[in-house]
């Protein structure tokens, strides 16, 4: 085998070459603009110019998302932002109102939301209510509906899944909960740069996003809160991020995460060139693996559909374990994963899968080939190809 091919972007995106040029340039020690390196709260000019920076990167990347800058929080990864979120709300409620809120998430979260639910809950901080999913992976507004009481506080919900790709009708149920008064927190994590999406129209009061999604680095996430929305800090400290997060800020990863959101979120007829691209790769891939003897596909995705990523197909495949098979493919020189990659070293199927009603032993056999920006149609010939060979040795 010549060259490895990456088929695992919904695990992370290597970084984009705009942003590596970017860092390169912000590391720069010859640079004029040396001074970023200093740390953003020094009141020197140094000091002052990696502050400008940090505020610039804040700016640009709240253009992108048509948000204000102020409302936009840095943090270390997009687990932390909903870690941030989630408690926050919950410890501000006790506070102020001195009740145990009731949360609604649904039990398809990726496990930055669904644990930190569940601990909250186990706290005895917060009461909670899980929604599953229909058939086809997508929450529906009846079942968050049917879950909400007079008392829920929040809902939490996942705008795009990491795994089936489902993506959830957020500006619907959005509409609903601002009517009823009820906060909303969105994992935007799989949606940025895949799909359009425009934060400042969308009626949400929470969003969490990641760099390493989209091609920027790890170790940077953002929390988006709407402006009026009260949180108790997760991280107390130094009072950086206004009193929201506190600890010296990464101002090299926040000027990477917005060279990544301009490249693949800013220009609108781009995203839409790259993600119809992705579509049509999505669309062979899925043609080819379902006429496969013993392959399911997870979710019934239609050629051309929208209501799924353009770039992740997940298949079960009979008789077989997801490790088995990621091991034989990554001899072979692909990277896949099996169920999310935070779970990949976990032999348990995916509560996901199981939660979509697919039997535990076929659960056992999942498989997510995710594509991004460097994804071409021979990488996917090739796949195919492999895959074939790998599936009737077993
Ligand atoms: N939410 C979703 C949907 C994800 O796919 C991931 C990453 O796997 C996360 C949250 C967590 O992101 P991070 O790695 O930045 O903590």
């Amino acid at each position: 085998m010549s060259s490895r091919v990456y088929l695992d972007y919904a695990a992370t995106a290597p970084l984009l070459p705009e942003v590596r040029r970017a860092l390169d340039a912000f590391y720069d020690a010859s640079s004029n603009e040396v001074g970023w390196q200093a740390n953003a709260n020094s009141l020197h000019s140094d000091g002052r110019k990696a502050f400008a920076a940090l505020e610039d990167a804040r700016a640009r990347i709240a253009s992108v998302l048509n948000v204000r800058p102020h409302e936009l929080v840095f943090t270390g990864c997009a687990t932390e932002s909903s870690n941030a979120a989630l408690t926050g709300i919950v410890l501000d409620v006790l506070k102020h109102k001195g009740q145990v809120p009731h949360i609604v998430t649904s039990t398809i979260e990726h496990d930055a939301t669904f644990k930190t639910v569940q601990q909250l809950e186990k706290l005895g901080f917060c009461q909670a209510s899980y929604v599953s999913p229909n058939r086809a992976g997508f929450v529906e507004l009846e079942s968050i509906k049917q879950a909400m009481r007079s008392d829920t506080t929040l809902v939490s919900l996942i705008v795009a899944h990491n795994e089936t790709g489902a993506i959830n009708d957020i500006a619907r149920i959005g509409q609903y909960l601002s009517e009823q008064g009820v906060l909303f927190h969105i994992d935007a994590v799989q949606a940025l740069g895949k799909m359009p999406f425009d934060l400042g129209t969308l009626p949400v009061d929470l969003a969490s996003f990641s760099a390493h999604k989209i091609g920027g680095p790890k170790g940077i996430g953002l929390l988006a809160v709407k402006t009026g929305t009260n949180l108790v800090p997760l991280l107390s400290g130094g009072g950086q991020e206004a009193g929201l997060r506190s600890g010296t800020q990464n101002v090299a990863g926040a000027f990477a995460f917005a060279a990544a959101c301009e490249t693949a979120c800013s220009d609108y007829s781009v995203l839409e060139a790259e993600t119809q691209r992705l579509r049509n790769l999505r669309d062979f891939l899925y043609e080819q693996l379902s006429s496969l003897p013993r392959v399911h596909m997870t979710v019934p995705c239609d050629a051309g559909s929208k209501n799924y990523l353009p770039n992740i197909v997940n298949i079960c495949v009979e008789d077989v374990e997801s490790e088995t098979l990621i091991l034989q493919l990554d001899l072979n020189g692909f990277s896949v994963s099996g169920g999310s990659a935070c779970s990949t070293h976990s032999l348990k199927p995916s509560r996901t899968l199981l939660e979509l009603g697919i039997p535990r032993d076929l659960a056992q056999g999942a498989l997510r080939i995710s594509m991004g920006p460097q994804t071409s149609k021979e990488d996917i010939d090739s796949f195919i190809a492999t895959f074939e060979k790998v599936l009737s040795s077993l």
